[in-house]
């Protein structure tokens, strides 16, 4: 007959299956938690099924999950059910990790777990302690200031990341007490939940990361955009930091004072910017709503004078300045005031001799000799023809500038050509001119034209020679081109010049009362009509010695 185990041992035998199958159920419980707790990633989430677990492993009738800020000593309430409701954590107030008694700041001081199961008796005892109670209203008593508590029994049980305690679990009961066991299950669960806030917290995180990434890049976005259009604009544009710091520096600014963003970017406006104390003294900065100035200021670039036209306007961090090139403008203004001054003038000296020599003539009472007659009838027929001419130059640079005039692409022997007109002005040049052009030489262009514009260069040519000196006229031709020389031994022109004088209206010191008079639109003229020719107008000369301009146009091949 089988002998019984001796009762204590089936009494070891049945603790031990008990406790092994409170384990495994623990430990099944605690890996559905760990599930349940692992699908979702919103914290508020995460503690209602920290709660839903709770509520059904072990009875309470009040949870509260606080955090714990170790810079600022901090016990802040993140969770809150009381009594079948839940409580808005922000409703509850912040408490100091308190040295001496204190439940909540034991379990985060030692980072043990406590176990309480006379919560009234623990408050009122001697080695004190306080216990925070809430109620469903949310209202906070602290004990035992505030009288007797209805707590009975309570578990606390710290939160750890990395083994620093980050908050508290605290879980109370009015009716039951707990046991080691249960606190066991409430530290497992405890666990997980702290496991899958972090989850959670690293997630949002993350989101919140990527959204201000996001929002990052939109407003680079938005940056680059604008930067792109002030880029772009005509006009130069600059952002001066306050501190004095050049910051932005745009493509037109970099064209206009012709230095690049990088030799300004980042250093102070002061050095880099050309006219800055001129800059800052004159043009006024707008603030706010008000119109801004324009500002005009000269400012010297490269050792040439520009007008700028300023605008200025203030930001909270800095000025924006805005500038545009005014100088062609001015400079055409100037040009204007010249050629209405120089155009005046032209005119009155031949008009008021046309006029004396009218009145002359009519005066009936003055019985003039016939030649006397003569002369002042040839003289109004001359100064007449000057005033036509003067009108007619005027006429012909502003239909050159509109492109109205068009040039006929004859085949011309401009030896011939030069031979004719230097015949037909020999008399009235008053000066020697000798040809050199007995062989044929033909070009592409328009016959009238290029006797316009030999009659100019042989007018100037005088006019520029008043110690007299012969002029040379000839013509050559190389495989290309066809060459037409007016070579005179007169003023001559001075290198520095030499480029200009083809520019409308200009004369080479026209205040000078020696300067024979003039429109300083011949060369101009000259120039034009030769380049639409496919031709060109050049010049070589000495001061003092004279100088020789030359026609070139281009070899015409089809009578050859
Ligand atoms: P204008 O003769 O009516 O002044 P142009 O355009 O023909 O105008 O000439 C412009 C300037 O070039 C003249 O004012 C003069 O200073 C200079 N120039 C032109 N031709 C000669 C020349 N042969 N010798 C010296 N200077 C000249």
């Amino acid at each position: 007959m089988p002998v019984e185990p001796p009762n204590d041992v089936i009494a070891h035998h049945q603790r031990v299956e008990h406790d092994l199958r409170r384990k495994a159920e623990t430990a099944q419980l605690l890996l559905d938690a760990a599930r349940y707790l692992g699908e979702t990633l919103e914290i508020e989430r995460v503690y209602d099924r920290f709660h839903e677990l709770l509520a059904d492993a072990i009875q309470h009738d009040g949870v509260v999950v606080s955090s714990f800020d170790e810079r600022e000593s901090l016990i802040r309430c993140e969770y809150a059910w009381v009594e079948g409701e839940h409580v808005d954590p922000a409703t509850l107030p912040e408490l100091k990790l308190s040295t001496a008694g204190g439940m909540q700041s034991e379990v985060i001081r030692t980072g043990r777990p406590l176990l309480e199961n006379d919560v009234g008796g623990r408050v009122a005892g001697d080695e004190g302690g306080t216990f925070y109670d809430v109620d469903r209203e949310g209202t906070v008593r602290k004990l035992p200031d505030t009288g007797p508590t209805h707590v009975q029994a309570a578990m606390m049980v710290p939160i750890k990341d990395e083994g620093r305690v980050v908050g508290v679990v605290q879980l109370m009961s009015d009716e039951r007490t707990y046991t080691e066991d249960d606190l066991e299950l409430v530290e497992g669960l405890v666990g997980l939940m702290a496991g899958a806030v972090r989850m959670a917290r690293v997630q949002t995180e993350h989101r919140r990361a990527e959204a201000s990434e996001a929002a990052a890049q939109a407003v680079a976005a938005e940056r680059e955009q604008a930067a792109r259009v002030l880029e772009a604009v005509g006009d130069g544009i600059f952002y001066v930091r306050r501190g004095g710091i050049v910051r932005f520096w745009n493509r037109s600014a970099e064209l206009i004072l012709g230095l690049s963003s990088e030799d300004v970017r980042d250093r102070p406006a002061a050095e880099v910017v050309p006219g800055w104390e001129a800059i800052t003294d004159q043009v006024a900065i707008t603030e706010g709503d008000e119109l801004p100035r324009v500002v005009r200021v000269p400012v010297e670039v490269g050792g040439q004078e520009l007008w700028l036209s300023f605008v200025a306007v203030g930001r909270p961090e800095g000025v924006v300045y805005a500038f545009r090139d005014l100088t062609a403008e001015r400079e055409l203004e100037q040009a204007k005031s010249d050629f209405i001054a120089t155009v005046s003038h032209e005119l009155r000296t031949p008009m008021t001799a046309v006029y004396g020599a009218a009145r002359t003539l009519l005066r009936p009472e003055l019985d003039l000799p016939s030649e006397q007659r003569t002369e002042l009838l040839e003289m109004i027929a001359t100064q007449s023809e000057r005033l036509a001419q003067i009108t007619e130059e005027v006429l012909l640079a502003s239909r050159l500038d509109r492109g109205e005039v068009t040039v006929e692409r004859d085949h011309v022997d401009v030896a011939e050509l030069a031979r004719g007109t230097v015949d037909a002005m020999q008399s009235h040049l008053g000066v020697d001119v000798t040809l050199d052009a007995s062989q044929s030489a033909f070009a592409t262009g328009d016959r009238d034209r290029i006797q316009q514009i030999l009659i100019n260069l042989l007018d100037n040519a005088a006019k520029f020679s008043p110690r007299g000196g012969g002029i040379t006229v000839s013509v050559s031709q190389d495989a290309d081109h066809v060459r037409l020389a007016v070579a005179d031994q007169g003023v001559g022109i001075a290198p520095s010049e030499q480029q200009a004088i083809f520019e409308k209206f200009y004369r080479v010191d026209p205040h000078l009362t020696e300067t024979p008079g003039g429109t300083g639109l011949g060369l101009y003229i000259c120039g034009e009509l030769a380049g639409r020719m496919d031709g060109k107008v050049t010049v070589e000369s000495e001061p003092g010695r004279g100088s020789t301009f030359a026609l070139e146009l281009p070899r015409s091949r089809t009578a050859e």
